[in-house]
């Protein structure tokens, strides 16, 4: 057997034949085993990951790198081989550990789009089931359905209004319908094939049924469907803008090296040493780490996102989440479970409308009803009629119906929409069942439910004559009613009165679904607008439990400045009463119809804003009007987040700040369009990935004010030795084992920070808030003074006490490591106390304290390496001094905090 190439140019059953293929039951479980052997996975082969070198030699791309290399190969040139090894060495150092940060970092992103798995649906030994796509083999029965994405080069054999989105293949972005019983030549281009669906393009709409012709790099675009799988990363705003910043420091930084060059020519010392000097001193100043342990840090939180079930797809919306100040969430499996119980049934009557509660089950009402029967005599005709009603509302329900039910392993088992799972449990209840109904009234013709479309309905072939069986929302079947069933047989509609019912049981917080019949003339096409002057059957209500944590989550959201806003098809009412008991509205005034947003529509972007800004329940809304809401929304100033799960959601998910799409629930098309992927469809999961981005905005402000308030410092340092006419306190090889070595780990470690508690207790940062504010300013400055005027004071006094410059020199470089430790540790908390959390929460950070310590300890006592570096051991009492000396600046920090949280800074 071959994979077919030209399957388009053949029946569909020709190519089912080829394949050894069965349209009804599928290739049965060793076939596949067997398939999957000779074929391989249904997956491209892919791309071979960035090597680790390349990581390495990354590491040396930048102004600064280039200028330390040219100063190694001028040493050499001089003659001074152990400078040279020495800066060599430094630069290898800090390389492999930017390698390490950054290939990590890199791993850990990949692991996470791995965990998002594209499905499908097959048909395999007699039963639908939903598989990994890459277990697809040729010959595989597939089911297509809207919002998917195709898994492989698909022969079509049966399509209900099926449209493919094709640009990926043609560039063309019209959708195309397709065909199934056409047979093309063979040369038809890929475009026009229209009895094919082909890999990695996507469902619009409808829903289909075909043969997998070829799969994996077999199918027809090969490559090209790989493509799909994520939009081109863009840098994070906040790295660039510290790039940005980073040049705006070097410019800086360019200058005042020029001074310090100047003085010291003037000085008469010789060229080279001042070109080394100002080399290290810009390696101080410009935090040219920094990018990269910022990306350390937004990776970190992706990885902490991961384990409470958010999958980042794009870095930008960790920084995003820690300012978004405003949800738009999808109700239905996202607020709550959508696990949908059928509890009441309504059934229309002449006089009174009958309202059965289900909760007891049918078995129950019928015994009530023959009890009653018992204690009052005969009512009979009337409640043999009840019964006859409500199953052939049942009879419609199961026959309108996308859902399968089978009998598996000695119990029911369904798959499908939770709607038409929660009608068939209802019918089976009822004693109707699925196969009984479906071999008594084969289906010819199917509508299939689209969210935009309120209903699905179906024909079938009836004992006498054509029947169609619609099931939607009460206002679109009210409208396609002309009559209602009740017991006591047809009589003229009452739309007033079915409104009412439905009025009240929405209000109750049922979702309401309405279910009608009727004869269907043989020789028309089965479309939305013939379906009139059916016979209305009657209204379910199924209850849809509130997720149990989502309660908890609205509310913090409240307490952390996170308007939270309900998005959803459902009726106004159902949609009101649900978002009451959720906490999230309280006024009816809050609650904005699809059709009033299309009212405002018409009248201009200021209607579609004033709704917006008291909206927090969005009913009856159509999937196309979400993206209205999220421009409505950005307009108005809010940072974003839009959960969606559909077909029809993706341009919503790629408006918003931060698009979120469901794992489970949620479509392929949404899930590429977002930037989130939440794994457990809960709305809950959203709060916390905000509450993680929050961490993580706090952490990289903790990175940057300890690497820039050091460097700051040390330039500092060297300006008071200017200006008091001393030599350099420091030596160039100094600077840089100080900057590339020592601090290497330090601040990156502050990344790991854990959360510091009450991160969401908080209102959201502002989006553009300045990372420079006032405080980062004042911390900065701070640090600048404490650490770079100690050190020069110890400098200088050594020098006064008459001491060589080179112990002067050893003094002042232990003195800067052991202030970066205090500084370190005094960063944890930008406003909090160091106390209030144990170090030990930070083990890297420790860690990195301890090994800064002893790589500097180690190159006092490292004869080679002393030398270069000019530093020499001191004695105990000398550490203990200089540690008490770092203390202070510690303390310093600690006691700006204190002031700081007693009077807040304002604005
Ligand atoms: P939601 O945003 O809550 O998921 P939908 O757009 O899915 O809402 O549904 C809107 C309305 O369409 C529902 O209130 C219901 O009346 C009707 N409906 C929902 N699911 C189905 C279905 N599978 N078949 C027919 N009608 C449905
Ligand atoms: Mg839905």
């Amino acid at each position: 057997m071959d994979t077919i190439i030209e399957a388009h140019s053949i029946p569909a059953y020709d190519a089912i034949e080829a394949l050894k293929a069965n349209t009804e039951g599928g290739l049965g479980k060793d076939e596949v085993a067997e398939r999957l052997r000779i074929y391989g996975p249904n997956s491209l082969p892919k791309p071979k990951p960035t090597s680790i070198a390349v990581y390495f030699l990354r590491q040396f791309y930048s102004p600064l790198i280039y200028i330390l290399l040219l100063a190694a190969a001028i040493s050499l040139l001089l003659g001074d081989w152990q400078e040279s090894i020495f800066i060599m060495i430094v630069l290898l150092l800090n390389s492999i550990i930017g390698t390490i940060q950054e290939y990590s970092a890199e791993k850990s992103a990949e692991a996470l789009k791995n965990m998002v798995r594209t499905k499908t649906r097959v048909i395999r030994d007699g039963e639908e089931f939903e598989i990994d796509s890459e277990e697809l083999v040729p010959g595989d029965i597939v089911l297509l359905e809207s919002g998917g994405k195709v898994p492989a080069d698909i022969r079509l054999i049966e399509v209900q209004d099926l449209v493919v989105d094709e640009s990926l293949l043609t560039g063309e972005s019209i959708p195309d319908a397709k065909d199934p019983d056409l047979i093309l030549d063979r040369r038809t281009p890929l475009g026009d094939r229209e009895n094919m669906a082909f890999a990695g393009t996507i469902v619009v709409s409808g829903r289909g049924r075909g043969v997998a012709v070829a799969t994996a790099s077999n199918t027809a675009v090969g490559g090209l469907a790989a493509s799909l799988a994520g939009k081109p990363e863009t840098k994070p705003p906040l790295i660039l803008r510290m790039e940005k910043f980073n040049s705006k420091i070097a410019l800086g930084v360019a200058v005042a090296v020029a001074v310090i060059f100047a003085v010291e020519i003037y000085r008469g010392e010789p060229i080279y040493d001042i070109f080394l000097q100002s080399v290290a001193l810009a390696v101080a100043a410009v935090p040219e780490g920094l990018p990269v342990a910022m990306t350390v840090a937004l990776s970190i939180g992706m990885s902490r996102m991961a384990k409470r079930n958010v999958i980042v797809r794009r870095l930008v919306a960790v920084e995003a989440l820690g300012s978004c100040n405003f949800i738009a969430s999808d109700k239905t499996g996202t607020l709550t479970v959508n696990q949908l119980t059928v509890t009441r049934a309504v059934i229309p009557g002449r006089d009174s409308w009958n309202v059965i509660d289900l909760a007891k089950s049918p078995r129950e009402v019928a015994e009530e009803a023959a009890g009653k029967m018992a204690a009052e005599g005969p009512v009979g005709s009337q409640s043999a009629g009840q019964t006859s009603a409500l199953k052939a509302l049942a009879r419609a329900s199961v026959l309108a119906n996308e859902a399968f039910s089978g009998f598996r392993d000695g119990g029911w088992d369904y798959h499908g929409d939770a709607v038409d799972v929660a009608l068939l449990m209802m019918a089976q209840e009822t004693g109707v069942t699925q196969q009984e109904e479906q071999s008594n009234y084969p289906r010819i013709a199917q509508i299939p439910f689209e969210s935009k479309r309120q209903f699905s309905a179906t024909l079938h072939q009836g004992p006498d004559g054509r029947i169609a069986f619609a099931k939607g929302s009460p206002e679109k079947i009210l409208k396609m009613s002309c009559r209602m069933a009740t017991p006591d047989g047809e009589i003229p509609l009452d739309p007033q009165g079915a409104d009412k019912v439905a009025e009240a049981l929405a209000t109750a917080g049922f979702r309401l679904l309405a279910l009608a019949s009727g004869r269907f003339p043989e020789n028309q096409e089965f479309a939305e607008d013939r379906l009139e002057g059916l016979t209305f059957l009657g209204l379910v209500g199924m209850i849809d439990p509130l997720r149990p944590e989502a309660k908890a989550a609205v509310e913090a959201c409240k307490s952390s400045g996170v308007q939270v806003a309900m998005v959803t098809g459902d009726h106004p009412a159902t949609a009101f009463a649900i978002s009451r008991e959720l906490g999230l509205a309280d006024s009816v005034d809050q609650v904005v119809t699809g059709m009033e947003l299309k009212d405002a529509e018409a009248k201009g972007p200021e209607a579609v804003d004033a709704l917006t800004r008291k909206g927090r329940v969005y009913a009856r809304v159509e999937p196309q009007q979400k993206v209205l809401i999220t421009n409505s929304l950005v307009r108005n100033g809010k940072l974003v987040a839009v959960t969606g799960d559909g077909a029809n959601d993706a341009p919503a998910l790629h408006a918003a700040h931060v698009g979120v799409a469901m794992g489970k629930g949620g479509t392929d098309v949404a899930k590429e369009s977002a930037d989130l992927i939440i794994t457990d469809d809960n709305f809950a999961s959203i709060v916390s990935g905000i509450e993680e981005g929050r961490i993580v905005y706090n952490n990289l402000r903790k990175v940057i004010f300890f690497s820039i308030s050091t460097g700051v410092a040390e330039i500092f340092l060297f300006i008071l030795a200017l200006i008091f006419n001393m030599p350099l306190p420091l030596l160039a090889v100094q600077l840089l084992w100080l900057n590339l070595v020592t601090n290497g780990i330090q601040d990156v470690a502050l990344a790991f920070e854990p959360a510091e508690g009450g991160e969401m207790n908080r209102p959201p940062r502002p989006a553009n808030e300045a990372i420079f504010n006032r405080l980062m300013v004042e911390k900065v400055a701070l640090v600048a003074v404490v650490v770079g005027g100690l050190t020069y004071a110890i400098f200088h006094w050594q020098m006064s006490m008459g001491r060589s410059i080179e112990e002067a020199r050893n003094i002042a470089m232990i003195m800067m490591v052991l202030f970066e430790n205090a500084v370190v540790f005094a960063s944890r908390s930008e406003l909090k106390s160091a106390f209030s959390s144990s170090p030990l929460r930070n083990p890297l950070l420790v860690f990195g304290t301890i090994a800064a310590i002893l790589i500097q300890v180690a190159a006092m006592y490292m004869p080679g390496l002393s030398d270069v570096l000019q530093i020499h051991p001191v004695s105990l009492y000398q550490w203990v001094e200089l540690v008490g000396v770092a203390l202070v600046a510690f303390a310093a920090i600690e006691l700006h905090k204190l002031i700081r949280r007693r009077f807040p800074m304002i604005g």
